[in-house]
């Protein structure tokens, strides 16, 4: 297993990343470099994009309340994740944003708003989620940064549902097996093997502080991609759940090659 150095600090860039290129800094980036981290001109920063992989890069300053950033050397290559969807319905907003910065932290590839029935919070800042998505992985070495989708209502995706897709659906209603079980069970009946296992594309389903309507739940249930976990005999807070099930699929799909 690659073992990161989490000491060192991190700052997400837009720019591609390569050998001696140069990137200039806005005056956020700027300032929470020599303000903030207090980096000094010459000293390294670890930069990623969410494409080109990590890599060092010196600071330099090149005027009054001016810096770039000059990229050295790659640290690790781009890693991918696990295949997962996360499909949630937004809570309110100290909430979304940890459960947007779990999420990251999970692995998740796409970060997917999804308006039900009893979803509270109607609109949704997109940039903040993405802002949030950053800092989780700024602060945890996370490479991927998982895309941010604009909010859908459920019957719209649910009608459009891939059909290489597996949707774990957690069920605050479901009656209590052990999911693990019901995971591997879901996604092993179809023509798949361990390995195929690990390579699936998968979207898991969260629901809102008022939990799913009995005809969202019918319409979900009608779906042939959907696998029905309960995650215990408590009702989870809607945050609770998203890191118990993404720990669970992680641990039946497997969190990347490293750990194979
Ligand atoms: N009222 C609480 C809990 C709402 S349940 C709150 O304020 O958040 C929110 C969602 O979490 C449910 O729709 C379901 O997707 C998931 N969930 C919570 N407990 C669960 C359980 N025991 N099994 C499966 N899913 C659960």
């Amino acid at each position: 297993m690659a073992v990161h150095d989490f000491k060192a600090q991190r700052l997400f860039l837009e720019a591609d990343l390569a050998s001696g290129a140069r990137v200039r800094l806005d005056s956020n980036q700027a300032n929470y470099l020599q303000n903030v981290l207090r980096l000094k001109p010459g000293q390294s920063v670890h930069v990623f994009n969410g494409r080109d992989g990590e890599w060092r890069a010196r600071l330099e300053e090149t005027g009054r309340r001016a810096a770039e950033l000059v990229v050295e050397d790659k640290i690790r290559d781009q890693d991918s994740g696990p295949d997962i969807d996360y499909l949630f319905a937004p809570l309110k907003r100290a909430r979304l944003d940890y459960m947007v910065q779990k999420a990251v932290e999970m692995g998740v590839a796409r970060l997917c708003p999804i308006l039900t029935r009893h979803t509270i919070a109607e609109r949704v800042n997109l940039d903040r989620m993405r802002a949030n998505a950053i800092e989780a992985a700024e602060q945890c070495g996370i490479l991927r940064l998982p895309s941010v989708m604009e909010p859908e209502k459920l019957e719209r995706v649910v009608a459009g549902w891939p059909s290489d897709r597996a949707l774990v659906f957690c069920d605050e209603d479901a009656c209590q097996k052990n999911p693990i079980a019901a995971l591997r069970a879901g996604l092993k009946d179809r023509p798949a093997g361990e390995a195929e296992v690990r390579r699936r594309k998968l979207a898991l389903l969260v629901g809102p502080e008022g939990g799913f309507s009995g005809a969202e739940r019918d319409l979900l249930m009608a779906l042939p991609q959907v696998i029905r976990v309960s995650l215990g005999p408590r009702i989870l807070r809607a945050d609770t759940a998203a890191v118990a099930a993404l720990a669970l699929m992680n641990a039946v799909v497997g969190y990347s090659t490293e750990y194979e």
